[in-house]
């Protein structure tokens, strides 16, 4: 394992002011305030946690798949990438990473994703997109599913192939890899730990993960 920023991976466990494991398939939604730090581990290994950001001060206003990759100039993000909303405001910058790649473009798992993938005997399933829903849905009457933007994938590993099509292969991420960020702006941050059984992501298996939070 490849510990990409030394100082940051050193932050003291006692000094966290938030620390919560999530079951696989649970959600979480909680509002970053600038300077605080989040911190993602991907407990077992091979989990994906799927994760949408908004501007707290303006929750119009999400995270932009395209602005980041643009401002990023790559596909993948890992320590240095700036996460950025659609209005091109800043919202999180990753500034520590033990898996080393995070997905942009896989999307959310969604039961009319399932049945097109795998099996309409998959359309009741649980999945990513109805915990986002569910989550906004309580946080703020004003969300509806048009507000279910792009998504990252924490610790997914979707590679491009030679010619330019999508393919879900077993994780990058190792047990304990974590990922962290720290908030430029006050960002809501919304996360489906993925129920997905039926790709190998993470290893058909889902598990847990665990979030904490650091004031700096
Ligand atoms: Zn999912």
């Amino acid at each position: 394992m490849t510990v990409l920023n030394s100082t940051l991976s050193e932050r003291k466990k006692e000094n966290t002011c938030y620390d919560k494991t999530l079951p696989a398939g649970e959600g979480w939604i909680y509002t970053l305030d600038p300077g605080q730090v989040l911190r993602i581990v991907d407990v077992k290994g091979n989990q994906a946690a799927d994760t949408l950001f908004f501007d707290a001060d303006n929750l119009a206003n999400h995270y932009s798949a395209i602005n980041t990759i643009q401002c990023a100039g790559n596909i993948y993000l890992t320590t240095g990438s700036v996460l950025v909303a659609e209005s091109g405001k800043e919202l999180v910058k990753i500034v520590a990473d033990t898996c080393g790649r995070h997905d942009t473009l896989g999307g959310a798992c969604s039961a009319q994703s399932n049945t097109v993938r795998y099996s309409h005997e998959t359309l009741p399933m649980h999945n990513c997109r109805d915990t986002f829903m569910l989550l906004l849905a309580k946080h703020d009457s004003q969300f509806t599913k048009r507000d279910l933007a792009p998504n990252i994938n924490f610790f997914m590993n979707v590679p491009v192939t030679p010619d330019g099509g999508l393919t879900f292969e077993d994780g990058v991420s190792a047990p304990g890899s974590y990922v962290e960020m720290q908030a430029v702006n006050k960002t809501l941050v919304v996360i489906s730990n993925c129920p997905q059984l039926n790709n190998p992501c993470n290893d058909y298996n889902p598990t847990p993960i665990q979030v904490l939070i650091w004031d700096k």
